[in-house]
C-alpha cells in the first residue's frame, strides 16, 4: 500500500469508483481508493441498476444524461461488461396533475436536447402490453432509459482508473482521519496509514460514520427499499418473440412503483408510504453484502395497484424479494463538494440513484477538486445547501417524507410539512396571529402571504393560480398605494471587519465599494467570470461592512468567502443574530418618521443610505432600499428587539393603512421592477454580461475581471431577457421557471423565473435567449404546461422604469 497519495477516496461503491475514474481522467493519477470489503459491498451490489434522465432540476437532469451516456465508453475502455440494456422508459400518468407534470418535464427536456415524447394510453399499451390502458390518461416515453449491471459498472470505472495509474485497496478499513496543521490528512487504516492531500468521503451507507471521524454530522439517512423479481412470464417471452427486444421500463405514479424486465421475468420495486429508515443512528461496520428481511405486508398497497394495473403480475410466481438499504439526503439529491469549514475534505454521498447520477457526481466533484470549479451548475447537489439545522432528527423526518413522496408531485407552491417549524424568528407568533401562511427556506420559516381574517391559512397546491392569488393581489396594492410591512430575516447576513476588509472585498466584488453610510449591489465572480453570488454591501466604517445575500446560499457563500479570506480580515455569518423587518410603499417614510428622531427626508436620508439609528427605543441599522422597488426601508435589529419593533411599526402604520405582505407579493413586486434573483436569474452558469448586471465597474481589479473583459469585447452569446407573457385566458397559468422559450418554431432558451405582476396586471417572465434575439419587441412563445403561449420581449420594467418611486 502507498504511504502517500494526492487523494484518498474512501468507499468503493459506484460513486467512489466514479470519483476515482474522473480524477484520473482529469490527470490526477496519484489517487487511491480504499474499500473496507470488496468493491460494491455497500448498497451498490443489490441495486436494481435502473437509470433515467428525468429529474425535477434541469441541471441534475443534464448530469444524469451524462451518466447514462458514459456506460458504453467505460465498457469499451475497460473491456468490462456493464450489462447495458437501453430499453427506454415510460412514465405513466393516471390523472391530470401527473399529466401536466409530464408535459412540463418533457418541456424542460427540450432545451437539454432530450428526446422525450408524450404518448397516449393506447401507444403505451402497445409498447408495454402488460398494462391496463383504462388506468392511465397518458405517458412520457424517454428513449434514454434502461438498466445496467451495478457490479459491472463499478468494476468498469475501477478498471479504467487503474489503467490510468490509480490504486485500489480492498479489505482495507479507514478507521480514523486526522488533519495536520498544513491541511493534509493522515488516513488511518487497518493496513497502515496513508498521508493524503485530499480525502473524499464516498462512504455510501457509512458516509455518516466517516463524517463523524472528523466531527461532522452529514444529513444522510439510509432507507430500506424492496423490489421483487418474478419467475419467467409467458407474456414477457411473447413480447420478446413479437418485437425482438425487451420491454421498456415503466414508472407508475399511482402505484408508487417501477417495473422493468429482468431476464425472462419482471422486476417490481416500490416506494411505499409505510417506509422504514435503516440504522437511523449508526450504521454497523459489521454489515457486509447483507440483505434485510423483506416485509411484503409493507408494500402490499403498491402490489395491489400493480396487480390491477398489470394483471399478468398477479399470477406470476415470485422468485426473489430483495430488501436493501440505500441513502438519501433530506431533499433526495446527493451531497457533493467541499465540506464547509474543513480544508481538503470532499464528499460524494447520499446518492440515491447511483446509476443515474454516479457519473455526473464523479465528474463534477473531480472538476471541483482539480480545477477549483465543478464546471456545471451543481447547486442542487452542493453539500452546502444544508446548514447545521439539518440535524439527525430533522434528516430522519425529511428523508421519510421524501421517500414516501418519491412518486408524488411536489407542486411549485407546495411547502412540505416534515421537520417544521424548526427555525423561527421572534415575530413568528405575531405573524401567525395575523394568519400567515408559512414557507421554509434554509430551515427558516418565512411568511408567504397572509390569509384573510377568519379563513384557514392554507394554500391549495397547483401548477396554476392558487387561492392565494386574490389575497396576494391585495397585498401588492397595499405596498404600491399605501404601506406594507414584512419580515426580511430570510436573507443571509454577514459582517466583515478588521484592517484590510475594504481592500479584500474590493478584490472580490464587481462593483466599487460604497462610501461609509451607503449601500450598493454587487456581484462576485469566479476566475472564469461566472456569477458566484449577488450581494448588497452596506458600509458602516472604513473597514466595517454588512453583506446581505441569498439565504439558501448562506453556507455555500460563506464557504466561498472563507476560502478567499485575507489575513487580518474577520468574516462572520450573522444568521439569526440579526433579524429584519421591512417597510415599503409611498407612506413608508411617514410611518418610520413618526417613530424616529432622525430626519428621513430624502435630502438627509437618500436612497441607498445605510445607517445606525434608533427606531423608538430600539437600536437598528436601517437601509433605505427594498426589493419591492418602492420607497422603503430594511430595518435590522438584534432578535430581542424584533417583537417590539413589529408592534411599534404596526401601531405607527395604522393611520396610513398599513398591511402585511409576504414572500409571494414580494416576488410579484420585484418582477414588475425587473429585479433578478439569486438561484434563478443569477447562477454560476451565467456571466454578469449575460445576466445584464448593472453592478459591473471595470475601474478596479477583481476576481474574474479578465474573463468579463474578454466576454464584453466579443459580446455575450445569450442575454437575460424580460417578457410579457399572455397566459391561456380559459385557464390562466403563469411561468414557474425552467419552461422552454420558442422562437420561429425552435427552442432557443429557457425561463429562469416569473410571476403574475398583480399591480401591473401582467404575467411576466425572465429567461435567457441568444443575444441576437434579445431585442425589445421580439416575439417568442413560452411553453406553459404543454401550451405555447405568446411572449414579447420588453425593454424595461413595466412599472416605474425610471426608478422614481424608490428615490422619492
Ligand atoms: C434495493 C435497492 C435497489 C436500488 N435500485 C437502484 C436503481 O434501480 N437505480 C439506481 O440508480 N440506484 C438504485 N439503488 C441505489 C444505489 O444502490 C445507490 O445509489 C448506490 O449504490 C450508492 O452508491 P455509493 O457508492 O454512494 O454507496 P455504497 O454502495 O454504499 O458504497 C460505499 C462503500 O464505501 C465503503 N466504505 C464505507 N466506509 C468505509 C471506510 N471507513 N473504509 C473503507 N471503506 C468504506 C463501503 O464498504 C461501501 O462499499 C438501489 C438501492 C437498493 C437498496
Amino acid at each position: 500500500m502507498k504511504v502517500s497519495a494526492q487523494v484518498v477516496v474512501i468507499g468503493g461503491g459506484v460513486v467512489g469508483a466514479s470519483v476515482l475514474y474522473h480524477l484520473t481522467e482529469l490527470g490526477w493519477t496519484d489517487v487511491v481508493l480504499v474499500e473496507r470489503k470488496e468493491l460494491t459491498a455497500g448498497s451498490t451490489w443489490h441495486a436494481a441498476g435502473g437509470m433515467h434522465t428525468l429529474n425535477g432540476d434541469p441541471n441534475v437532469a443534464k448530469l444524469q444524461q451524462y451518466t447514462v451516456g458514459l456506460y458504453r465508453e467505460i465498457e469499451r475502455r475497460s473491456g468490462q461488461n456493464c450489462g447495458i440494456h437501453m430499453n427506454g422508459g415510460l412514465t405513466l400518468a393516471g390523472d391530470r396533475e401527473r399529466m401536466d407534470w409530464l408535459r412540463m418535464a418533457q418541456a424542460r427536456g427540450r432545451y437539454l436536447g432530450m428526446d422525450m415524447e408524450i404518448i397516449s394510453p393506447a401507444e403505451a399499451k402497445r409498447m408495454f402490453p402488460l398494462l391496463e390502458e383504462q388506468y392511465f390518461i397518458g405517458a412520457l416515453f424517454d428513449r434514454d432509459e434502461g438498466h445496467v449491471d451495478p457490479s459491472g459498472v463499478t468494476q468498469a470505472y475501477a478498471a479504467c482508473a487503474r489503467q490510468a495509474g490509480a490504486e485500489i485497496y480492498q479489505h482495507t478499513w479507514v478507521s480514523d482521519l486526522r488533519q495536520r496543521p498544513d491541511g493534509t490528512w493522515d488516513v488511518m487504516t487497518d493496513a497502515g496509514e496513508i498521508h493524503a492531500e485530499h480525502i473524499v468521503n464516498a462512504g455510501g451507507l457509512w458516509a455518516r460514520e466517516v463524517g463523524r471521524m472528523i466531527g461532522l454530522e452529514l444529513p444522510v439517512l439510509a432507507m430500506e427499499h424492496m423490489y421483487l423479481i418474478t419467475e419467467d412470464m409467458a407474456e414477457v417471452a411473447e413480447y420478446k418473440a413479437a418485437t425482438g427486444h425487451e420491454l421498456p421500463m415503466a414508472m407508475d405514479f399511482d402505484g408508487e412503483l417501477y417495473l422493468r424486465q429482468e431476464r425472462g421475468g419482471m422486476l417490481l420495486g416500490t416506494y411505499e408510504q409505510a417506509c422504514v429508515p435503516w440504522s437511523p443512528r449508526e450504521t454497523p461496520w459489521t454489515f457486509d453484502q447483507q440483505l434485510l428481511t423483506p416485509d411484503l405486508d409493507r408494500i402490499a398497497p403498491s402490489l395491489e395497484v400493480a396487480f390491477k394495473h398489470y394483471p399478468a403480475l398477479a399470477t406470476a410466481g415470485i422468485k426473489n424479494v430483495i430488501n436493501g438499504p440505500f441513502t438519501f439526503s433530506p431533499d433526495g439529491n446527493p451531497l457533493v463538494g467541499p465540506v464547509p469549514g474543513v480544508r481538503n475534505c470532499w464528499v460524494a454521498c447520499a446518492v440515491m440513484a447511483g446509476f443515474s447520477q454516479g457519473g455526473g457526481v464523479g465528474l463534477t466533484l473531480a472538476r471541483w477538486m482539480v480545477d477549483g470549479d465543478p464546471g456545471e451548475d451543481i447547486w442542487a447537489m452542493d453539500v452546502a445547501r444544508f446548514g447545521t439545522w439539518a440535524s439527525l432528527a430533522y434528516t430522519n423526518a425529511k428523508v421519510r417524507e421524501n421517500y414516501s413522496r418519491r412518486f408524488r408531485i411536489t407542486f411549485p407552491n407546495e411547502e412540505l410539512p416534515a421537520g417544521r417549524p424548526l427555525h423561527t424568528t421572534p415575530v413568528y407568533d405575531r405573524l401567525t396571529a395575523h394568519n400567515a401562511v408559512w414557507g421554509a427556506g434554509f430551515g427558516l420559516e418565512h411568511p408567504l402571504w397572509f390569509q384573510r381574517p377568519g379563513e384557514e391559512p392554507r394554500e391549495d397546491v397547483t401548477f396554476r393560480r392558487s387561492n392565494a392569488h386574490p389575497v396576494v393581489a391585495d397585498e401588492c396594492t397595499t405596498v404600491r398605494e399605501r404601506v406594507g410591512l414584512t419580515e426580511c430575516s430570510n436573507f443571509a447576513k454577514y459582517r466583515v471587519t478588521g484592517a484590510g476588509s475594504a481592500e479584500w472585498l474590493q478584490g472580490l466584488f464587481t462593483n466599487r465599494l460604497p462610501r461609509v453610510g451607503r449601500i450598493n449591489l454587487t456581484a462576485a465572480l469566479d476566475p472564469g467570470g461566472h456569477i458566484v453570488g449577488e450581494f448588497s454591501v452596506a458600509r458602516v466604517g472604513t473597514d466595517d461592512f454588512f453583506l446581505f445575500g441569498s439565504q439558501i446560499a448562506e453556507a455555500h457563500h460563506s464557504r466561498w468567502f472563507r476560502g478567499h479570506l485575507a489575513d487580518g480580515v474577520r468574516f462572520d455569518v450573522l444568521a439569526l443574530s440579526l433579524v429584519g423587518l421591512s417597510l415599503a410603499g409611498p407612506r413608508a417614510r411617514d410611518v418610520l418618521q413618526s417613530v424616529t428622531g432622525v430626519s428621513l427626508a430624502t435630502a438627509d436620508y437618500p436612497f441607498m443610505t445605510f445607517r445606525r439609528i434608533d427606531i423608538g427605543m430600539i437600536p437598528a441599522h436601517v437601509g433605505r432600499m427594498t426589493y419591492t422597488g418602492d420607497l422603503g426601508y430594511e430595518i435590522w435589529v438584534a432578535p430581542e428587539y424584533q417583537r417590539a419593533l413589529f408592534d411599534l411599526l404596526w401601531q405607527a402604520g395604522q393611520p396610513y393603512g398599513i398591511g402585511l405582505f409576504g414572500f409571494r407579493a414580494l416576488m410579484s413586486l420585484r418582477m414588475e421592477k425587473m429585479f433578478g434573483t439569486w438561484a434563478r436569474e443569477y447562477r454560476p452558469i451565467y456571466t454578469p454580461a449575460e445576466a445584464q448586471m448593472r453592478s459591473l465597474r471595470l475601474d478596479h481589479d477583481f476576481i474574474g475581471r479578465a474573463a468579463v473583459e474578454a466576454e464584453l469585447a466579443r459580446g455575450p452569446a445569450r442575454k437575460l431577457s424580460y417578457f410579457d407573457v399572455t397566459p391561456d385566458p380559459a385557464e390562466p397559468a403563469d411561468v414557474l421557471g425552467d419552461e422552454p422559450i420558442w422562437h420561429d418554431g425552435a427552442v432557443v432558451g429557457w425561463v429562469t423565473s416569473g410571476a403574475y405582476a398583480h399591480y401591473s396586471a401582467r404575467s411576466l417572465a425572465f429567461g435567457y435567449v441568444p443575444s441576437e434575439l434579445a431585442v425589445p419587441g421580439e416575439r417568442f412563445e413560452v411553453e406553459i404546461i404543454g401550451q405555447r403561449r405568446p411572449a414579447v420581449l420588453l425593454p424595461e420594467p413595466v412599472l416605474d422604469p425610471a426608478g422614481e418611486r424608490m428615490r422619492a
